[in-house]
């Protein structure tokens, strides 16, 4: 069993679990295998587009030693679409034949020869000599060129992410977003517990209260001692009106589950979503950061409405085939869809259909099928949703998908996990106060 930094937590500060390990794993073949750990660090798509802090201190000491009459420049090149390397040597005002001289270092070749628009290159050159070149390859690995002699020598700079585990409660005053930004989670992490770990159990669009709470265990991500951005969601807890919900992220060492889990193990993810549509995009007032009214729940007929700006996209609530597309009285344009097993749910006043909404199609659950309008028997735009078994309307069964539990071989490994994410989430749980994660 891991142990648990007890102490950070009941200090209030939770400072917690410093590990360093993303940029450790990239850097490993990088080292054994330059080459491919190069190219296969270039063709990694970047996540998002956080500027790393590239120290050129020591770059311009050494180009100062190396040319002391010339004072060398250091210029930021922001790649344009369609640019080559050629063109941005020639716009800094480099001597030409530089580019082929580092074109001949396969090192250098393979990690400059894509380039993607966005990406910053760094050089600084005296007198058009080129002294050093810094190219940022992803995140946590930066390319560095720099004069050496007749030549050129060659360091991949690694600036990996720390990554620390913080634990916060809070509770909903106004809105979700509203608690959770001041508990300091980032907008992606309240998604995530909304759209990827609760959105199966909890209704976001109506079924939040004042008073509901929830507590997160989550990885946030520094780099220099400054915070990048929020990491994985650990754990979590969601009281919503009084019912507690609670799941955590299992990964297993060989790979092969990995997911969002109760703590019995049994997958979060269930064959039918709790609202068939973003819930920031829901609203009467169409104010994510806002509470959604009560008044916008109406329930007089056999079915849900989600009050929400016309072309708000709809999704399958589950797996199924379209039994029907097409216009259906005041529902206006209508899409249903078998589930099977005598399940169907229909979805209405539509203003227009997905693209391969067309009846005998199969859709899979969140699926895109239409865009939320106001036609047929509608007084504004609105998605009239209807979960039917055997005919008849009932609220949406919280059936977990069958492929989702955690396998027997792995609930000793799942039950280990799991208690130390529960620890870690137990630890919030406290009468004087939330356990902010903070340095
Ligand atoms: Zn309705």
């Amino acid at each position: 069993m891991p142990t648990l930094p007890i102490a950070d937590f009941r200090g209030g500060r939770a400072a917690t679990t410093r590990s360093v390990a993303t940029g450790r794993r990239w850097l490993a073949p990088a080292a054994a295998l330059p080459l491919i750990g190069a190219l296969a660090l270039l063709l990694r798509p970047t996540a998002d587009d956080v500027p790393a802090t590239i120290d050129l201190t020591q770059l311009a000491a050494a180009a100062a030693a190396a040319a002391p009459e010339a004072s060398p420049l250091s210029v930021e090149v922001r790649v344009e679409s369609n640019d080559t390397l050629d063109r941005i040597f020639r716009s800094v005002g480099i001597d030409h034949t530089t580019l082929s001289e580092l074109r001949q270092l396969s090192d250098v070749r393979k990690a400059l020869d894509v380039l993607r628009p966005g990406d910053i290159i760094t050089l600084t050159h005296a007198d058009g000599a080129l002294l050093s070149l810094n190219r940022r390859i992803s995140n946590t690995l930066t390319l560095s060129v720099a004069r050496a002699g007749d030549g050129y020598a060659v360091d991949y700079i690694e600036n990996p992410f720390e990554v620390e585990v913080g634990a916060t409660r809070a509770r909903i005053d106004s809105s979700l977003f509203a608690a959770g930004r001041a508990a300091g989670l980032g907008s992606e992490t309240i998604m995530v517990l909304a759209n990827e770990i609760f959105g199966w159990d909890i209704d976001f669009a109506l079924d939040i209260r004042r008073g509901d709470e929830f507590a997160v265990v989550y990885q946030r991500k520094f780099q220099d001692g400054r915070y990048v951005r929020d990491g994985r969601v650990l754990a979590a807890e969601f009281v919503n009106q009084g019912r507690v919900h609670r799941a955590v992220w299992f990964e297993s060492a060989d790979g092969s589950v990995r997911g969002y889990f109760t703590p019995e193990g049994r997958g979060m993810r269930k064959a039918f979503l709790r609202a068939p549509l973003d819930f920031t995009r829901i609203s009467s007032g169409f104010n994510p950061r806002r509470l959604h009214p009560i008044s916008g729940r109406v329930r007089a007929h056999r079915g849900v409405d989600y009050a929400a700006p016309t072309g708000t996209p709809i999704w399958a609530a589950g797996d199924g085939r379209i039994q029907f597309a097409g216009r259906k009285g005041g529902y206006g344009n209508t899409v249903i869809i078998d589930h099977g097993r005598g399940v169907s749910t229909l979805y209405a006043h539509m203003s227009r259909f997905g693209r391969a909404t067309r009846a005998g199609t199969r859709v899979a659950q969140g699926q895109v099928i239409g865009y939320v309008g106001s036609t047929g028997a509608s007084t504004g735009p609105h998605l009239h949703y209807e979960y039917l078994v055997g005919g008849q309307h009932r609220n949406p069964a919280t059936v977990t998908l069958p492929d989702t539990e955690v396998p027997a071989h792995l609930e000793a490994e799942f039950g280990a996990a799991a208690a130390t994410a529960l620890a870690q989430l137990r630890l919030t749980d406290r009468s004087d106060g939330p356990a902010l994660a903070s340095r």
